[in-house]
């Protein structure tokens, strides 16, 4: 496919997409039926309806039966530590082989004319931005994913919680699955906003933010406590009645979904004239710039609050105004002097 159809690259061999960013429609006043129903389909495909895929085979096919979740044992935990982790090693590693190893579409629709294998850093385990995120992934992320997950399908097999069924419950089961995704950012942008606090900055985030371009594997390659808060959203299942299914839907929308920012192309080629749209691009300006797009675009809290970057050049111009204005501030309150 010509990308140039579609956006333009600069001299570095950057590409950017010529449609801005938008944010939900729904949130955006005054409501317009028309656009809420163009919109629909985006907030369910291709990616909403994958993870939910992915979460019905884990619940039907791949979670044992409750009688086993009722007392913790090491051999139901570490299956699904297992299950967790192979998804993510096809997923991600499907699109990390398609997109970066064998690079099938070259650098077509992507937003950095580079791959990070062309930048070893002494910032990553072995100089190696892959083996690093694999390492962090893997040796932490999936454990704290499926610790979450075993804390929940074993307080749901004893009964502790307000726990429902889609019998009893189906309209108020299937309305809170159906705002899963909005929840997810949500208490997304309130972790992330926290942690972008200077000291929990260098402490924690600052792991994550070494992948300045990112690929699959970066998207859970984070420092433990960052990955504890990212997952403790699926923690609302003990507050509200739910199911297990949507508990799981929730940890994948984390888990698995996670992906989506961090893929580092707007389309993936599926064809010669058909593409799928990632939506990738809010996250990765963030991940370019740090301070813009804390959420993922699709809920306007960053609008709301001063941090947007929907990706044109107007954006770029009134972010840099304001990165100005908070060094001349930072130089001000350096330059007085302390009583
Ligand atoms: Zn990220
Ligand atoms: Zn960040």
């Amino acid at each position: 496919m010509d990308d140039l159809k579609f956006g333009t690259r600069d001299k570095r061999g950057n590409w950017r997409p010529n449609d801005k960013i938008e944010n939900a429609p729904v949130f955006v006043w005054p409501w317009s039926l028309g656009t809420f129903l163009r919109w629909l389909p985006n907030y369910f495909l291709p990616w909403n309806v994958f993870f939910f895929a992915v979460s019905a085979l884990f619940w039907f096919v791949l979670t044992p039966s409750k009688e086993t979740l009722l007392s913790l044992n090491w051999g139901w935990v570490l299956f699904l530590l297992a299950r967790n982790s192979a998804i993510i090693l096809l997923f991600y590693g499907a699109l990390e082989l398609r997109l970066y190893m064998q690079k099938r579409q070259g650098t077509r629709f992507k937003y950095n004319g580079k791959f990070p294998a062309e930048n070893p850093s002494d910032v990553f385990m072995f100089k190696s931005q892959a083996i690093d995120n694999i390492i962090r992934t893997f040796g932490t992320g999936l454990p704290i994913w499926t610790a979450y997950e075993v804390l929940l399908l074993w307080s749901w097999a004893n009964g502790w919680g307000p726990w429902s069924n889609f019998t009893a419950h189906p309209v108020w089961l299937i309305c809170f699955g159906l705002v899963l995704p909005i929840l997810h950012e949500f208490h997304f942008y309130c972790i992330h906003r926290l942690i972008h606090i200077p000291i929990l900055y260098k402490w924690i985030h600052s792991v994550h933010h070494n992948s300045i371009n990112p690929s699959p594997w970066s998207s859970l390659s984070m420092h433990p406590a960052e990955q504890l808060l990212y997952w403790s959203g699926s923690l609302i299942h003990l507050l509200v009645p739910s199911h297990p299914l949507l508990v799981l839907y929730h940890l994948n929308l984390a888990g698995t979904g996670a992906v989506v920012g961090h893929i580092g192309f707007d389309k993936i080629e599926a064809g010669k004239d058909t593409a799928v749209d990632t939506h990738a691009q809010a996250h990765y300006l963030h991940h370019k710039y740090f301070e813009v797009n804390y959420a993922d675009g699709m809920m306007p809290l960053d609008r709301w609050m001063g941090t947007w970057h929907d990706g044109t050049a107007e954006s770029d111009k009134i972010m840099k105004e304001r990165f100005r204005k908070k060094r001349e501030k930072l130089k001000a309150s350096n330059k007085t002097p302390s009583p």
